[in-house]
């Protein structure tokens, strides 16, 4: 931006500029994730896959709310994004499809069900995300993510106290 003469944006300005053309990227976004999938598609097929339409997915929503609002909630101040004091930096509203894992898959499994077939969907060991992927991907079968796993497997692990002879010395 510095060499094209012109000074970065700021956030705010970046979300208003957003704001302004929001259904035109939208609609340029849906083209482009379509365009890939098809490349999926022809890919697979030069590389000869019976069925080139199948794919192993991954899938894993989070929602991150913003600085100020984490601060206000510490304090006890019942806040939501980004209807509060001061400036939102949250990247959804908490109520947003993306922070709700089953429909934002109703929503992705929809949208790519005209392209692609997912084979293996990874997620999170807790996540209901697989029940509502198999309404538009029938076929899609689910594996836990190991890594979930051992997260929640050390979290407890730390939790727990041990008495100083539970591991006897031979
Ligand atoms: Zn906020």
């Amino acid at each position: 931006m510095p060499d094209c003469q012109h000074h970065p944006p700021s956030y705010t300005g970046l979300q208003k500029t957003a704001n302004h053309v929001g259904e035109k990227i939208v609609t340029m976004s849906k083209a482009s994730m379509e365009s890939l999938r098809e490349k999926i598609v022809a890919d697979n097929t030069t590389c000869g896959l019976e069925k080139p339409d199948l794919i192993n997915a991954e899938m894993d929503g989070r929602q991150k709310l913003c600085k100020r609002a984490e601060y206000l909630r510490r304090c006890g101040v019942e806040v939501t994004c980004p209807n509060h004091t001061g400036i939102c930096t949250a990247n959804v509203a908490e109520d947003a499809a993306i922070g709700n894992e089953e429909a934002w898959a109703t929503i992705v499994g929809e949208e790519i069900a005209d392209t692609l077939s997912i084979n293996y969907l990874t997620t999170d060991g807790d996540s209901k995300t697989h029940t509502v992927m198999k309404k538009s991907q029938p076929a899609c079968k689910n594996l836990k993510d190991p890594r979930h796993l051992v997260k929640s497997v050390k979290r407890v692990f730390w939790k727990s106290t041990f008495s100083a002879d539970l591991f006897q010395k031979f």
